[in-house]
């Protein structure tokens, strides 16, 4: 039988799992990355059970743990009161995972560590600099034109992957209507070295409600291995970009976390808009979306990247399955698992998430609060909470869906 070929659009995290699990089941694989590197800037790095599964699945859990942080449990607090409300132990997970923790390693690494895993292969080909221009398909074929460092080039293959971002080039060729809402207010993202663990006692991942101005405040292991703080905060309403990156305003916010005499030691700073938005389809014939070009959301509980390695692994899987006498009829069962489940367990989880932790009213505030504190002292309640949040019981339904 002649190999199959399949070209994976976008050298993120999603496009770089795709490739390695479709090339470890023998496809031949070209992935085409427009930049001429890995985007390095401050992105996701919380990864679930259910995902580190899935790293283990492609070889590469050891450098993944090894280079980032270990998260046993997560936090919420209550900001302006500042008081720890819960703790969740991601250890009551032992039985159901071999990885009852999240690891915090940033989203970079991870298509580093993938992209030397690739190199290391036979019939794969990592290609930066190569921007997908255009994409047409017949029922046995996909047509791509690349423009590439020595000029245009047309690339034929079996199926193709288009993990190429929130902006997707491939799903608006397709014509494919990315649905749903943008927040008002952006997300401004504040890297900091000192270590709140110390000033603060809270643990590496921690979510404080206010009702002004919510917090997620998590460590990460940098790429100095030496350990730093992210802290992600909504814009004010009538606040620029501008001012939302000052230093008074990023001094402020932070003060607001936890006030200190000395000024924070600010390394990275930057905002940026957040959508909850399903492309209306994950498939059109042989071109299949993954990642933020089918599916994004607010940060918030880490979910986004998580449901998209989820879809990578998902279609590498799909594809031997056809290869190997399936009927083409599974084809369709890729958007009743990823686009179905990724509304029930990463749209429905983020939005109310964050509106837990920015309610307003101070009695709701004080019963969602409760709450939680009640869910996380009562170990089967806890158990369900962390089963849901680390994506372990989408795994499981999407096994059930044939
Ligand atoms: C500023 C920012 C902060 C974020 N912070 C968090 C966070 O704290 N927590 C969290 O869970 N999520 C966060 N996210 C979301 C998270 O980063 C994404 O879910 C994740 O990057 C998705 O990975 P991906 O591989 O699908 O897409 P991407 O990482 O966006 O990768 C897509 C790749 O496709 C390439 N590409 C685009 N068009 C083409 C083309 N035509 N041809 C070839 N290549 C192309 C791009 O250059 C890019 O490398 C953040 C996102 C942003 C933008």
């Amino acid at each position: 039988m002649t190999q199959q070929h399949i070209v994976v659009v976008g050298a993120g995290p999603v496009g770089v799992i795709a490739s390695l699990a479709c090339a470890q089941r023998g496809f031949k694989v070209t992935l085409c990355e427009a930049e001429s590197g890995v985007d390095e800037s401050p992105r996701a790095a919380t990864t679930h059970c259910s995902t580190l599964e899935m790293i283990a699945n492609v070889g590469l859990i050891d450098r993944f743990v090894s280079e980032g942080l270990v998260a046993r449990y997560f936090q919420f607090w209550d900001q302006g009161k500042r008081e720890r409300v819960a703790q969740f132990d991601h250890d009551i997970l032992k039985d159901e995972t071999a990885y009852p923790f999240v690891v915090q390693t940033e989203q970079h690494k991870l298509a580093y560590m993938g992209i030397d895993a690739l190199r290391a292969m036979p019939d794969v080909s990592v290609r930066f600099d190569t921007r997908v221009l255009d994409i047409s398909q017949t029922d046995t074929q996909v047509t791509v034109n690349v423009q590439g460092p020595d000029g245009v080039e047309t690339l034929h293959a079996d199926y193709v992957v288009g993990a190429d971002g929130a902006r997707s080039t491939l799903r608006k060729a397709l014509g494919i209507e990315f649905e749903g809402i943008t927040w008002p207010e952006k997300f401004i993202v504040l890297t900091v070295l000192d270590d709140f663990e110390q000033m603060m006692g809270c643990c590496y991942r921690n979510y404080l409600a206010d009702p002004d101005a919510w917090t997620n405040l998590f460590k990460i292991s940098g790429d100095d291995g030496k350990g730093r703080w992210r802290a992600v905060f909504p814009s004010g309403a009538d606040e620029t970009d501008e001012m939302a990156l000052s230093d008074e305003a990023a001094h402020r916010r932070l003060q607001h976390v936890c006030p200190t005499d000395k000024a924070y030691d600010l390394v990275h700073r930057n905002i940026y808009r957040v959508h909850q938005r399903v492309a209306a389809t994950f498939r059109q014939g042989r071109v299949f979306l993954a990642g933020d070009s089918a599916h994004v959301n607010n940060p918030i509980g880490g979910l986004g990247l998580n449901s998209g390695i989820h879809d990578a692994m998902e279609l590498a899987t799909m594809f031997a399955e056809v290869r190997d006498g399936a009927d083409t009829a599974v084809f369709d069962r890729y958007n009743r698992r990823r686009r179905d489940l990724n509304i029930e367990f990463v749209q429905q989880q983020t939005v109310a998430n964050k509106k837990r932790l920015e309610e307003k009213d101070p009695e709701k505030r004080a019963a969602a609060l409760d709450q939680i504190r009640q869910t996380a002292e009562d170990p089967v309640r806890a158990k369900q909470f962390l089963m849901r949040s680390s994506l372990i019981d989408s795994v499981r339904k999407a096994q059930a869906i044939v």
